[in-house]
């Protein structure tokens, strides 16, 4: 029953699987709260009291110095493979305080990332800085808005301890709100380590939680898996039409009810290049954009592995059904973003030579390093501006098939636009506006260039003046934009 003074109605329904899968304990207190950023939408959304949260008590909850009622804290244990290596791994400074009932009677998980060590935490200090918390909370928000299913970001407060990385930083607390943290790696941590009789616990968690359709069918692991799969090729397609970079596709960082998680080293190209990687630690380019997609069935495969066990007693069929689910990512992908793509060029109807448009368009691109999100842009507004890829040659036979292919459909030129304005940002966080954003709050405690652009961020399909200046490009710079593991 939510609580009427506070809102807070949590369950604990991961607390009650085997004692192996978590560790039960309680965030540590931190020294003096300040509430730094709070989304007042997503509260509403969830049921919370918006004004007893942002009070004095309720910042309490959110720094981890009081539990709310109802909840039993827990680090979740997991394991992962960290650029293709195998480890252990699990909530090293984050815990699960419980899943949250919404008035609409949905089910999600309240997480704060940053709460101090836990059994899992390795060498690190269990702790988080306020940069890279307010930039999850930026880059996930937007995402939501977006339209890509994504973890969300209830609030980010300080904690007023320093936090000691290359230099002293504040120390922050960010409230995590996800479907669940299931994840590739959970099934991983249970399928080296515990036996199969939880592994299959963990599936039956699984298919409740998140597909609670699945029910009376023959195989339905086989069919968990198949959905899964889905799932992420929805989701890495929807990355890909947008130009989103996640910077750390690790298996852990692969959640299974298909949200986005995990806001590390991610980052929204500008210049279209597949070859894009922000992540100063990936030099090989293993998670480079135009990679993700082979490394979303990568990861997808890990999994299959892990259910084997429960796809079918004899292991030879197992591994046939394992391979045949896992072989029709490359399709379902190659679908859903063929989809986005044609609604990007205002198609709404199917011809054969779309793919060939779409390819000559992107080949364009890269060749006069246009600008992935402008360019589909300056098309939905039908002006394309000067630029080499628009002064040239080849684009305007481009443009001339183009115009000759939305003649071939019913769909007059409005309702073409509007499909075009409902699959083309005209803004994205871009890079320079969100560091720009973190630089005023963490150096200047500053924190009302972060809120302008979160508002703008907020609705990205509106195609509005008040967006012009937030499309604009970064002055050219002889440096690369690099990014960071979530720190
Ligand atoms: P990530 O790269 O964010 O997926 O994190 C990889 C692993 O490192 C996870 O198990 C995290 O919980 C853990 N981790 C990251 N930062 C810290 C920290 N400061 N203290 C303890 N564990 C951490
Ligand atoms: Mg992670
Ligand atoms: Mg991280």
């Amino acid at each position: 029953k939510a609580s009427s003074e506070t809102g807070w109605n949590l369950d604990n329904s991961y607390a009650q699987l085997p004692g192996s899968f978590f560790t039960r304990l309680k965030p540590t207190a931190v020294p003096s709260p300040k509430l730094i950023i709070f989304n007042e939408p997503l509260a509403v959304s969830l049921g919370l009291n918006v004004l007893e949260l942002q009070s004095q008590e309720g910042i309490t909850v959110l720094a981890g110095n009081r539990v709310p009622e109802g909840s039993l804290p827990l680090a979740q244990a997991y394991a992962g493979h960290q650029f293709g290596h195998f480890t252990m791994l699990g909530d090293g400074r984050a815990l699960l305080i419980g899943e949250q009932i919404t008035p609409c009677s949905e089910r999600v998980d309240i997480q704060l990332k940053g709460s101090g060590r836990t059994p899992y935490s390795r060498r690190g200090d269990g702790r988080a800085t306020l940069g890279p918390m307010l930039r999850e909370y930026i880059i996930s928000e937007a995402m939501s808005a977006l339209g890509i299913p994504t973890t969300r970001s209830l609030a980010v407060v300080t904690t007023g301890e320093s936090v000691f990385r290359e230099t002293e930083l504040p120390g922050a607390i960010l409230t995590r709100v996800a479907a669940s943290h299931l994840r590739v790696g959970t099934f991983q941590y249970v399928s080296n380590w515990c036996s199969i009789e939880e592994l299959r616990v963990l599936a039956d968690y699984t298919l409740n939680r998140h597909f609670p359709d699945i029910e009376d069918v023959e195989n339905p692991y086989l069919l968990l898996l198949k959905e899964v799969v889905r799932r992420q090729a929805k989701l890495i397609a929807k990355w890909q039409l947008v130009g989103f970079v996640h910077g750390v596709m690790n298996t852990d960082n692969m959640a299974l009810s298909g949200e986005t998680i995990d806001y590390g080293p991610c980052a929204f190209m500008d210049t279209y290049d597949p070859d894009t990687v922000f992540s100063s630690i990936d030099v090989q380019g293993r998670y480079a954009y135009g990679n993700q997609p082979y490394i979303a069935g990568w990861n997808l495969a890990r999994f299959a592995e892990t259910l084997l066990p429960l796809l079918h007693i004899n292991e030879a069929q197992a591994v046939e059904l394992a391979q045949d689910a896992i072989s029709d990512f490359t399709g379902l992908y190659r679908h859903y973003w063929l989809a986005g793509m044609r609604s990007k060029l205002g198609l709404s109807n199917e011809e054969s030579q779309d793919e060939t448009l779409i390819e000559s368009l992107l080949n364009m691109m890269r060749k006069y390093r246009g600008d992935y999100t402008n360019t589909f842009r300056a098309l939905t507004l039908g002006k394309p501006g000067e630029s080499a890829l628009f002064d040239s040659r080849e684009f305007t036979l481009w443009h001339e098939q183009w115009q000759a292919r939305q003649a071939r459909q019913q769909e007059g030129k409005a309702a073409m636009v509007e499909l075009m304005q409902n699959f083309n940002p005209a803004v994205i966080p871009r890079n320079h506006r969100v560091e720009e954003a973190l630089e005023a709050a963490v150096k200047h405690e500053d924190y009302s260039v972060m809120k302008k652009l979160l508002q703008v961020l907020s609705s990205p399909y509106v195609y509005s003046s008040e967006q012009e200046d937030y499309s604009m490009l970064p002055e050219p710079s002889e440096h690369p934009y690099r990014t960071f593991c979530g720190t």
